[in-house]
């Protein structure tokens, strides 16, 4: 038996290198993952560019939209066994101890690390989680079509169902990316009039096909307003400045649901906000539960994560693609391979 494994670390400056790793027994409560799939996505920028850890300088192994098999259960572990085929986000596992958690607020628990980002995540062969993060796969998703499901796909599935919006409410989803093309998806399966909004005039067709029943590529709010505007707009842009030109094209009471970050601030003009009253609100990824329950309805409805799967040794390379926006939509490392 192989006692080391295969991984990319990266620097505070995106510098990324290739190293062996021993294997260590799960801690307690812990799970041992062998890595099957692990999505590339914006915030291993995080990772990338030390941010959120203590010093930048301390290299990382980025990546939190792993897909795999457990291999190992550490003390305490009752409801998983080696074997079971599991995903884990963004959060690596709530404490179930801390205020948060007893209020059941486990995607704000005080004592929770950040997969990737403040412990080392899945751009290699094995990753380690708390139990209590770990989301069951469903038999009929890949490992490569479950990996950017349980990070891009949580989000926007969370951010739409949050809302408590009526069946055929007008939802807009400002990009068709890595977030928005699952954006539009889950807006159409919700039972969501949908509009697609893009810079681009040539994507119209590809909006379509996604499910969008329109698409707009000019002056958004304009043109959300001649539909009556919009109850929710999705923006997944990772650029606040054209988020506050959609501000204009909500209906009273409409939503603007942020999940695209890292992009400046946006601008909103005290008004706005009053005649007609809207909200502005952030949303990120879900608990582990919520994941579930978003991968059986992405089965049930045909939503899927258009993947361009390359080899876990390609990693570099591919976060580099994503960052200049080239993923067509989501990257997706296939540690298999
Ligand atoms: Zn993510
Ligand atoms: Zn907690």
């Amino acid at each position: 038996m192989t006692t080391t494994y295969r991984a990319y670390q990266v620097s505070g400056h995106a510098e990324f290198t290739l190293v062996e790793r021993e294997l260590r027994e799960p801690g307690p409560g812990e799970v041992r993952i062998r890595v099957e799939a692990c999505g590339v996505c914006h915030s291993d920028a995080l990772a990338a560019f030390g941010l959120f850890r203590a010093d930048p300088a301390t290299p990382i192994i980025p990546g939190h939209e792993i897909a795999g098999v457990v291999d190992a259960v550490g003390d305490g572990v009752r409801r998983w066994r080696a074997g079971d085929r599991v995903g884990v986000g963004f959060l690596n596992g709530p404490c179930n101890e801390c205020d948060f958690c007893r209020r059941g607020d486990f995607v704000n628990c005080a004592d929770q690390q950040k997969t990737g980002t403040t412990v080392d995540g899945g751009y290699a062969e094995i990753a380690y989680a708390r139990a209590s993060g770990l989301v069951r796969l469903p038999a009929d998703l890949s490992a490569v079509e479950a990996a950017p499901l349980l990070c891009a796909g949580i989000t926007v599935f969370r951010g739409l169902t949050d809302l408590g919006l009526r069946p055929d409410s007008l939802v807009a989803v400002q990009g068709i990316g890595g977030l928005g093309h699952l954006g539009i998806q889950f807006a159409r399966a919700l039972g969501h009039r949908v509009v697609a909004i893009g810079r681009d005039p040539g994507k119209a067709a590809l909006a379509v096909e996604l499910g969008a029943d329109s698409y707009i590529s000019e002056d958004p709010a304009e043109a959300l307003q001649r539909l009556g505007g919009a109850d929710a707009i999705l923006a997944t842009a990772a650029d606040g400045g054209s988020m506050s030109a959609l501000i204009g094209g909500l209906a009273p009471h409409g939503r603007l649901v942020v999940v695209g970050g890292g992009g400046g601030p946006i601008q909103v003009d005290t008004g706005q906000m009053l005649f007609p009253v809207r909200t502005i609100n952030g949303t990120m990824v879900g608990t582990a539960i919520q994941t579930e329950d978003s991968l059986a309805f992405a089965v049930r409805h045909g939503v899927r994560s258009m993947n361009e799967i390359v080899p876990l040794s390609e990693a570099p390379k591919a976060f580099e693609r994503m960052m200049a926006g080239d993923a067509r939509f989501r990257l997706v490392l296939d540690s298999a391979s």
